[in-house]
């Protein structure tokens, strides 16, 4: 996702999907453009999309949350997603009882399925209210990240203008870029400036 397109369309594109990860893409809701931060999420409907995009099947239908709340709530996880990974990614503890009522709210129960070749697998259907359904596992996604995750993986491209995380996945952990294409390729044209 070039970010610095972004500025220059004005136009908020969809939130760049290059973290490897469902806890490091909702830090990514947030980029930066040149010196300005820039918001994905800036109407409930916007949130939507980004969890269909990220897999979970949003509640609609029946109109139980109030205008803006799905948009509060997935902001208020955001940040403390931030907080937490942050503390994490730095080897120190942090308070994981906020990020608890979140789980909390996530209540889901077997369910067994059947896919086209008539294999049967077992699977989770929701069982929560909707923020919880929605943005229960989001939560999770950044627990398990906390519990099963290594803190060395989890990084933020190097580029100095940009702010996106990724997991590092790659088999020799060297990556260095959220996109080569992008930030990679910015910086070594820079670099490649400053030597002449
Ligand atoms: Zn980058």
């Amino acid at each position: 996702m070039p970010v610095n397109e972004i500025s220059k369309n004005h136009k908020l594109t969809e939130a760049p999907m290059v973290g490897d990860h469902l806890a490091m893409d909702l830090l990514n809701t947030e980029a930066r453009s040149g010196d300005k931060v820039i918001d994905y999420w800036n109407s409930d409907a916007d949130v939507l999309r980004w969890l269909q995009l990220h897999g979970i099947v949003p509640v609609t239908g029946r109109n139980l949350l109030a205008a803006g709340e799905l948009l509060k709530q997935a902001k208020a996880l955001r940040a403390l997603a931030h907080q937490v990974i942050s503390s994490f990614k730095q080897q120190n503890r942090s308070d994981i009882s906020e990020l608890n009522l979140y789980l909390h709210t996530y209540v889901s129960a077997p369910h067994l399925q059947q896919d086209s070749d008539g294999k049967l697998l077992i699977t989770r259907i929701s069982r929560s209210e909707p923020a919880g359904a929605m943005l229960g596992p989001v939560a999770e996604a950044v627990a398990q990240l906390l519990a099963e995750g290594s803190a060395s993986l989890v990084k933020q491209c190097e580029h100095p203008d940009c702010i996106l995380w990724f997991y590092d996945r790659t088999k020799a952990h060297k990556r260095r870029w959220c996109s080569m294409a992008t930030c990679g390729n910015r910086y070594k044209a820079a670099q490649f400036r400053k030597k002449q």
